[in-house]
Parts: C-alpha cells; structure tokens; sequence
C-alpha cells in the first residue's frame, strides 16, 4: 500500500514544465521528466485508500489499478508494475501525457493528490527505454477480418484489443499518419508526434494493418466481417456573423493540422501567426492549444474570447469530490501568453459581434459585452486581428461518414444507437468521440475497447 506515511512526509511534485522562454522558442515537449528516485518517492504518497475513488467511474475510465501499480512501483518493482497498468491502458505514453487525470481531481488527497499522470508516463517511458516493450502477435488467428474506420484513440484501442483476440484489424483513414487528433489536433509540444508514430509502428509489427490516405467506402469494406466506425466529431461550430468567411478566419483544428504538419516538415520560414494579432475564439482547451501555438508561431499578439463568465477559483458547493472541479485552470499556452504579455489572455463573457474585413481578408473585429447570451448595448470594443481561430467546440461527427454507411445522427449529431450498445445495425458498429460526440482521449480509448469487446462477442456469435 505505498508507504504507509508517505502523503503525509512528501509533498506532491509534478514533471515540471520547461521555462516558458525556452519551450517557447520550439514545438518540443512541454515538461521535463524526473528520475526513478523522484518517482519512487511520488508513488509511495498514494495510501491505497480503502474506497479508492481514484479508479471508480468518478476517476479514471479506464479503470486503471492505479494504488497497485504506485505500490510496485514505490518498491522499485517497475517492470511488474508497468505490466499491471498494462493490464487495463493500452496506450499510456497517450494519457501520461495529455490526460487530465480525472484519477488524480477524484483521489483522497484531493488538492494534494498522487501524480498518478506522472507516474503512469515514468513507467511506459521506462519500458520503450529498457526493451520491455516488445511487438505481441496473437497465437492463434480466429479468421475474423474487422475494418476500423478512423485511426483516433477510440480506433487504435479497439484494433489493438481486437488483434489481441486474434481478429485481424484493417484501419482505415484518410489522413496520411495515422493518429486522428493525437497526430493532427493536439500540438507537438503537448504528444509529441514520435510518440504516436512509435506505437503505430508497434501495432503494424504485432499484425494491425494501416490504410492511410484512404477515405472509407462501404462497397470496399464489404467483405470484412465486422466494421467499426470511429471517425471523430470533428465537425465545427461556425460563426454566425458578418465577414466570417474572410481570408485569415480558420477552424482551430484546420489550423493545428497545418501546424504540426509544418513541424514535421522541419518548420516553416513564416509561419500563417507570424507576427499577426491573433483572436481566438472559445476559451476552452482547443483555445489553448492555439494560444501555445501562436505565441510559437511568432504571433504579434494574442487573447481568448470565451462567452461564459469566469469560473470559480473552488469548488461551488453543488460540485462536491469527487467530481470533475469545475473551477478555474490555467493552462500552459495561458501562462505563456501571461509571461509575454503580461496579462491572462482570455476575456470572459465577451463575443463577436462582427468581422471587419478589407479585400475580402479580416483586418479587425468588433467584440461586445454579454450579460447571460445577450449582447450589452454599448461596450463595443474595435480590435485589430489579422488571424481569427474558431474553437467554439463541435457540433457531432461528419454526415457524409454517417450517409454513407447508412446510418442517421442522434439529434447531438452522434452516431450512438439506441440502446447504448455500440452495435449500430447489421454488422456495423461505432465508437469514440464519433459515438458519443467530442470528449478526452482516456475515454476514447475506454470506448474503443469497450467496443471491440461487443464486436468480439458478435464474431463469436
Ligand atoms: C485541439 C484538440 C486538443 C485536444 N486535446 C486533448 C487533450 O489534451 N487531452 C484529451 O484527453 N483530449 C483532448 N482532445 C480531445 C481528444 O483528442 C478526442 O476526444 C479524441 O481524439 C477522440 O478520439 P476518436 O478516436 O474518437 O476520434 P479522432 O481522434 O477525431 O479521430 C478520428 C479519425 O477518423 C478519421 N476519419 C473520419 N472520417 C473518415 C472517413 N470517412 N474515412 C477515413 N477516415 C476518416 C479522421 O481522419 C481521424 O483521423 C483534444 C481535442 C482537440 C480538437
Ligand atoms: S488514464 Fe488519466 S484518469 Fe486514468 S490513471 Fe491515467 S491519468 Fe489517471
């Protein structure tokens, strides 16, 4: 159970983040990790609580067996322990990184919980360092042929799971890497792209099959035994608002995309940021990643607009541990944004009201005051922005994927059917964010095995 004493002597220590000044003169890792010892001591906090809410439906969905693995690995055992992680996170160098630790918000010690995220990144980081993570073919092959549309972490875990059972899964994606938002969404400095191609060339050694480049098409995938769609809910919110089809007024995900893309071509001269007055809209996480994104790309200036007011610094009393806090964070792009600028970027219960643009490219914007949703008459503000990044969350997957295969979206824009099930009809089956519209990538994954676990039941008859 750790040491028995642990959280009590030792205080809570997380990876720490690189000097903003450096990190943001590159698109390279975030953090800095800490040695065994300092691991060692971190894991030992965790008191193996007799109700360890940690690994209940209030925290990690995927139920990982976090107080056994902070045991082992407080004992030094790490090889023993990375295998009991194992056991439930198919993917941790994912969540050890971008996860929110929903484990962590939900544990005994609250504010001061177990770096749970930290200690679960130290033990997959340590296994590709040591060889101990080594490609795993089936034994036995069943014969089943599943297709999996969508190379997200919804899709990854459920052809992951599916090849361990001895199916043999075909993914199948239109982008040209494989890695849905963990390749083209999340930014480079947050999953470094070498992460998610190493697993990628892990699956394909241990027998998981990649068609890139290829939109899916029912009549190809017919003759496969069962076929799951995990396609994302990627699909935007617009603006409704004058100019707002303006050259300079992008989705946030279009922009991420072409971003990393740059990245992994070496970088690029003069960045689409460069020196720019950049306005994202939305305040949320996506609106982060674009607030990093732009202070590296050079951006002149940057803020955030974000509709809602600010939240609270504490919990409100209607939301009691364990729950999700919904109180105030400041991520990494708002602490960069703050050392450069000096201020928070984000400005609460404001919009915009209006594009204002010249030779049909966005020159400034007109934002106004609310009260609740409704414009306050008066506190106009003219702002110049020459970049406007549209994060105002997603409105469901896309209706082309769901027309072709014959299926209709719930009325969230989801492809979840009725029952709950992640059986749609026939042999089709959907997962992740595609199913239950745009959320973590912890609970991708939870789906996606979730899902191969039904499809493995299907194929079994
Ligand atoms: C900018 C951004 C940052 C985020 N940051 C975090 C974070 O830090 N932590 C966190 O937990 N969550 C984060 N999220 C949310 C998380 O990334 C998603 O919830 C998760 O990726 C969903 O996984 P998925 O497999 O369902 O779909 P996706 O990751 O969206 O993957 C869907 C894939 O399907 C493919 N596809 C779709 N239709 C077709 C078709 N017809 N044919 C072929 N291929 C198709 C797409 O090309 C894509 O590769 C972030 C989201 C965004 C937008
Ligand atoms: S996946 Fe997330 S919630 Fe689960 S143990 Fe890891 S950090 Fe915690």
């Amino acid at each position: 159970m750790g040491k028995a004493t642990g959280f009590m002597e030792i205080a809570r220590v997380e990876n720490p983040y690189r000097d903003a000044e450096a990190r943001l003169r590159d698109f390279e890792d975030l953090h800095t990790a800490q040695p065994a010892d300092a691991r060692r001591a971190q894991a030992s906090r965790c008191m193996n609580c007799g109700v360890p809410f940690c690994q209940s439906d209030f925290g990690c969905p995927l139920h990982n067996l976090i107080p056994e693995w902070n045991d082992l690995l407080y004992r030094g055992r790490e090889r023993e322990a990375l295998e009991r992680l194992l056991q439930t996170a198919p993917f941790p160098e994912f969540t050890g990184r971008v996860c929110p630790a929903l484990c962590e918000k939900a544990c005994n010690l609250e504010n001061d919980a177990t770096t749970n995220r930290d200690n679960e990144l130290y033990l997959i980081e340590t296994g590709f360092e040591k060889g101990w993570i080594r490609p795993r073919r089936p034994e036995k092959r069943t014969g089943k042929r599943v297709a999996v549309v969508g190379s997200g972490p919804s899709g990854l875990a459920a052809a992951d799971l599916l090849n361990r059972l001895g199916h043999e899964a075909t993914v199948v994606d239109r982008a040209d890497r494989a890695g849905g938002l963990l390749m083209y969404g999340i930014p480079n400095m947050k999953l470094p792209k070498s992460a998610v191609a190493r697993r990628v060339g892990l699956m394909a050694e241990e027998g998981v099959r990649f068609l890139l480049n290829t939109e899916a098409d029912p009549a190809a995938l017919s003759d496969f035994d069962a076929v799951l769609l995990c396609g994302g809910a990627k699909k935007p919110r617009a603006l409704n608002v004058e100019n707002a089809r303006a050259a300079g007024v992008c989705f946030a995900v279009d922009y991420l995309t072409a971003a990393t893309k740059a990245v992994l071509s070496g970088g690029e001269p003069d960045p689409i940021a460069k020196r720019k007055h950049v306005v994202v809209v939305g305040g949320g996480d996506t609106g982060n990643d674009c607030v990093g994104t732009a202070l590296r790309q050079g951006c002149a200036s940057v803020i955030q607009l974000e509709m809602m007011p600010a939240p609270p610094a504490d919990r409100a009393a209607n939301n009691p541990w364990p729950e999700w806090p919904r109180t105030l964070r400041t991520d990494y792009g708002q602490l960069e944004a703050i050392r450069l600028q000096g201020d928070d970027p984000r400005v609460y219960q404001t919009t915009v009201k209006r594009i204002i643009a010249g030779n049909g490219r966005i020159a400034a914007i007109e934002t106004v005051r609310l009260k609740g949703f409704d414009p306050i008459p008066g506190t106009e503000k003219t702002l110049p922005c020459e970049l406007m990044l549209i994060a105002a969350g997603f409105v469901g997957c896309e209706e082309a994927t769901a027309g072709a295969f014959g299926v209709e979206r719930n009325g969230r824009g989801n492809l979840m059917p009725a029952d709950g099930s992640h059986h749609m009809k026939g042999n089709l089956f959907s997962a992740g964010d595609m199913r239950n519209g745009q959320s973590l990538v912890v609970r991708a994954l939870a789906d996606g095995r979730a899902a191969a676990r039904e499809i493995n039941e299907f194929l079994k008859g």
